[in-house]
């Protein structure tokens, strides 16, 4: 059984109902006409509260908070429950009272985009599609990849030429049929609604499916839920990176969610993190202005993207949880790599970990403050981007297989 409502347009308000469309507001059109899913909370409450009460250690435990009509089609791939850690030396190192990590990296494919699969998987099986497709930097299709090749479902995937070679291996290892486009990730998008819609297939993309961003809310419901267990310190801030703003959309609902079915009593402020090469978001809400589209340059693919797909729920969420936007450079990102694996051994891609150049940034410039908590969502694995690991750490020294040799070097 579903709690879902109804959908409603979060750009002119229009209501419809659960499953009515597949997608966006037909009035007001792909670009802003994105569609929230509603729940009937007086229910959920009366299920959910005082506790979770599921011995499923993974995302699917919150079934009365997720839009799923026939829990038939849930592929019990292992998503979510994903490992949260207290790292008090990197607190230190970051200037902040006390420092979680969410390792997003231990998903089945090694990305918090799983989350979002899971759902996208579960919901084309629900309507009977005959194929699924999404475009990507790299880890939503990877993740699709993957959950489609556990469900038997045919899936095709379009990914800009700039994807890096782990998540293209992942794609091609999983069976999809892979487009690797002469172009951006916007490029790649546009094409993948234009096929789309010619050939009929389920659409993945995160900005227009409204169903997807339910699963991505999940790590905040855990998050809490998680904290709560082990009776620690609730966050004053919940850091994410942002390139299409589903991510922080996500995080920001499943905050406000666990506010409304009253296990905490304030929503923590959200640091949305962006490249600086690449950062419309922040300049959007630092001038106050619509969202301006930009090239993107980082090493950061999986935050590469110069139009965000999902500017409203991005917005927000930084808005409505009274947080704030950052940006960090490439170097930044590097640093944040090597301290966080040097404190934690969690190893992070360059988006994974930008949170953590974030958190510094914002302790420099006053956002944060040294008495403040923070927890910080890694939302994908290093093994996926191993060129730009290495690019941070250097080369490792090459000796002759001799004790003379390392003397030499050691001395
Ligand atoms: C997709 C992704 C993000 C950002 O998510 P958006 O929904 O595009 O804002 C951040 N980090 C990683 C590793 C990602 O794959």
């Amino acid at each position: 059984m579903s709690f879902v409502q109804k959908l409603v347009c979060v750009c002119c308000g229009r209501e419809y109902r659960d499953d009515e469309l597949n997608y966006y507001c037909p009035i007001c059109g792909y670009q802003t006409g994105i569609l929230d899913v509603k729940y009937d909370y007086d229910a959920v409450e009366k299920v959910v509260n005082p506790k979770f009460d599921s011995k499923d250690r993974s995302m699917w435990r919150y079934l009365p908070l997720l839009p799923v009509r026939d829990a038939t089609h849930i592929q019990h791939l292992q998503v979510g429950w994903t490992p949260l850690y207290s790292a008090p030396r990197l607190a230190v190192e970051l200037g902040v009272a006390q420092c979680y990590i969410k390792d997003e990296g231990r998903n089945p494919t090694a990305s918090f985009k799983d989350r979002a699969s899971a759902v996208g998987v579960m919901k084309a099986l629900e309507k009977k599609a005959e194929r699924i497709t999404c475009a990507s930097t790299g880890n939503a299709a990877s993740s699709l990849a993957g959950f489609a090749a556990a469900a038997g479902l045919p899936a095709t995937i379009f990914v800009p030429k700039r994807a890096p070679q782990a998540k293209l291996a992942q794609l091609l290892v999983y069976g999809a049929q892979v487009f690797v486009v002469e172009g951006t990730y916007d490029e790649a998008w546009e094409l993948c609604m234009e096929a789309s819609e010619e050939f009929g297939w389920y659409n993945r993309n995160c900005a227009i499916n409204p169903y997807l961003i339910e699963g991505k809310k999940t790590v905040s419901l855990e998050l809490i839920e998680q904290i709560l267990d082990e009776q620690g310190k609730l966050p004053d801030w919940v850091v994410v990176s942002v390139g299409d703003g589903c991510t922080v959309g996500g995080v920001w609902k499943g905050l406000w969610e666990m506010k409304r079915l009253g296990f905490i009593s304030e929503v923590p402020k959200i640091l949305g993190v962006q490249a600086d090469g690449c950062k419309p978001f922040l300049t959007a809400w630092q001038d106050n202005k619509p969202l301006i589209p930009v090239a993107a340059n980082t090493i950061a693919d999986s935050i590469a993207v110069g139009h965000p797909r999902n500017f409203y729920k991005g917005m927000q969420a930084i808005h409505e949880s009274q947080g704030s936007f950052v940006a960090v450079t490439d170097e930044e990102i590097g640093w944040a790599m090597r301290t966080l694996a040097r404190a934690t051994a969690v190893f992070g891609e360059p988006a994974g970990v930008a949170g953590i150049a974030g958190v510094r940034a914002a302790v420099q410039s006053g956002i944060i403050n040294s008495a403040e908590t923070v927890a910080v969502i890694i939302t994908g694995n290093g093994l996926k981007d191993i060129q730009s690991a290495i690019q941070f750490t250097g080369a490792p020294k090459r000796i002759a297989p001799s004790i003379t040799a390392v003397k030499e070097v050691l001395r």
